[in-house]
């Protein structure tokens, strides 16, 4: 049982609060949706997870499958089967996409992935997601378009094969056929691996298509409400100002 267990987090930077007090449980074939007006601290909590040294930890615990994350290295939670497919992905000029790829992949082995099973599994993967196979010799992400830099976070997700995925508003700059195609694939391959997914979006549409089976609504580094996936609708139609009204919130 995969299980990514978050209690009381509190997190900083630069000395100011930006979460305070986050308690979230993802499990295996489980779909969160996090929602929030901007700037509430959706991607601290996803970078946080994923261990950007720019967030402190001042108080709180992240486990996975009981394992202190919080004392592992990045490339210990990326080995763990953690993986954040970015809002703003980096372009690395000088490494292809494909050597990165196999860097990546390999840094997760004991042994390296032999070329030929390499080539197949990234060649199939980008059939999937139906990219232009030239992206593959590429210098990583430079001068990909928004939308093929998301879909290549997806590629990477495909290749890594993590256990916990997080996807952080990874639907923004794709056309509704690029959308389609990627919810398509993260479906699909979450429930053949039965991965835990957490998505930070603000499309409907994307939602519809993942259909969560949790959703979570973050205001001021705090999740303040919990909910099924039908949230996700209500929160399209009317906006958070009820939610604030409601719990009697002020931010
Ligand atoms: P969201 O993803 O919900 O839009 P963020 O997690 O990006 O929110 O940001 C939460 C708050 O933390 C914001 O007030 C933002 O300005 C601040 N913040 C995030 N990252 C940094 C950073 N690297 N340096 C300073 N402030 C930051
Ligand atoms: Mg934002
Ligand atoms: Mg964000």
């Amino acid at each position: 049982m995969k299980k990514l267990e978050i209690k009381d987090l509190h997190v900083s930077i630069d000395e100011k609060e930006i979460l305070k007090g986050v308690n979230l449980t993802v499990c295996e074939n489980e779909i969160h949706a996090i929602m929030g007006p901007n700037g509430n601290g959706k991607s601290t909590l996803l970078s946080t997870i994923m261990g950007n040294p720019n967030y402190e930890v001042t108080k709180g615990t992240i486990t996975f499958n009981g394992e202190n994350v919080l004392e592992m290295e990045v490339d210990e939670r990326n080995k763990a089967g953690l993986f954040l497919g970015m809002q703003y992905p980096v372009e690395v000029s000088g490494v292809t996409n494909s050597d990165f790829m196999r860097a990546a992949i390999n840094a997760r082995r004991e042994k390296p992935i032999p070329l030929f099973t390499f080539i197949k599994e990234m060649e199939d993967a980008i059939d999937r997601l139906q990219m232009n196979p030239d992206l593959a010799h590429r210098f990583l992400n430079e001068g990909f378009s928004g939308g093929e830099k998301k879909r290549n976070e997806i590629l990477q997700m495909l290749l890594l094969k993590p256990d916990i995925v997080m996807l952080d508003e990874i639907d923004s700059g794709l056309d509704i056929d690029a959308l389609r195609i990627v919810a398509k694939v993260v479906k699909e391959e979450i429930g053949k691996r039965n991965c835990g997914l957490m998505i930070v979006s603000h499309y409907e549409r994307f939602f519809e298509l993942i259909q969560p089976t949790h959703s979570h609504v973050m205001i001021d580094g705090r999740i303040v409400l919990d909910s099924d996936g039908s949230l996700v609708n209500r929160i399209d139609k009317y906006g958070y100002d009820w939610i604030e009204k409601e719990l009697g919130i002020d931010y």
